[in-house]
C-alpha cells in the first residue's frame, strides 16, 4: 500500500465507509446523503442550516438538495423553523427523531473499533495511521482487502527477484507488483 498517496487512503477511507452507511441505512430508505445532511445540520450553526448552504457546501444542484429535504422532512428527520427577522430564510432542525438516528449513526461499533485501533498506537507518518485505518475498516466490515502483491499480501511469493502469486500459481510482472488485486489477501 506504500503506493497510495494520502489522499488515494483517504478517498479509499470514504468510499469504504459510504458504501457501509449506503448498506446500514438501505433498510431505512435512505441514501449516504441523508445522513451527511443530518450530521450537517447538527453542526452548522444558524447562518448555514439553511437549504442554500446545503447546496454549497455539498456542491449539488437546488433540486437534489430540495429532494434530499423532502425525504428527510416527510420521514420526520428534520423540522423547518422560519428565520425570526427574515421571513424569507428557513432554518433546517433535526427533530427528536433525527438526532437520534444521527446519534444511532456516529456510535456505529464499527467505525469506534476503527477508531480505538488508531489511537492506541502511534505512528511514524499519516499514511501509516491512514493505512491502519483503512485495514480496521475492512476486517471490521468483513470485506476484501483490495491491496498490493507488495503490500503484504499473503499469497505474494519474491524467489531470486522472480515474483509469483501463491494464489494463481502465476508469475507476477514487476510493474503489477504495485497494481491493487482483488484477490488481495492481508496475514491474519
Ligand atoms: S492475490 Fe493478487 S495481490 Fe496477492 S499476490 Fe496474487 S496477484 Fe498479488
Amino acid at each position: 500500500m506504500q503506493n497510495l498517496s494520502t489522499f488515494k487512503l483517504i478517498e479509499r477511507i470514504s468510499t469504504l465507509i459510504r458504501a457501509e452507511e449506503r448498506k446500514k441505512h438501505a433498510t431505512l430508505g435512505l441514501q449516504p446523503i441523508h445522513i451527511q445532511v443530518l450530521d450537517y445540520l447538527n453542526d452548522y450553526n444558524s447562518y448555514s442550516n439553511t437549504a442554500v448552504g446545503l447546496t454549497e457546501y455539498f456542491g449539488l444542484t437546488k433540486g437534489t438538495v430540495s429532494q434530499t429535504l423532502q425525504v428527510l422532512e416527510r420521514k420526520g428527520y428534520i423540522e423547518k423553523q422560519l428565520d425570526e427577522e427574515d421571513a424569507r430564510v428557513t432554518h433546517l432542525l433535526l427533530s427528536k427523531n433525527g438526532e437520534l438516528l444521527l446519534k444511532n449513526a456516529n456510535n456505529d461499533d464499527v467505525f469506534n473499533q476503527a477508531q480505538q485501533a488508531v489511537l492506541s498506537k502511534q505512528y511514524a507518518t499519516l499514511d501509516d495511521a491512514l493505512r491502519m485505518t483503512l485495514f480496521t475498516l475492512q476486517k471490521s466490515c468483513d470485506i476484501k482487502s483490495f491491496g498490493s502483491c507488495d503490500d503484504s499480501c499473503v499469497h505474494f511469493n519474491v524467489e531470486e527477484n522472480h515474483y509469483t502469486c501463491r494464489k494463481t500459481r502465476l508469475p507476477v510482472w514487476q510493474i503489477e507488483t504495485h497494481k491493487i488485486c482483488r484477490e488481495h489477501r492481508l496475514p491474519a
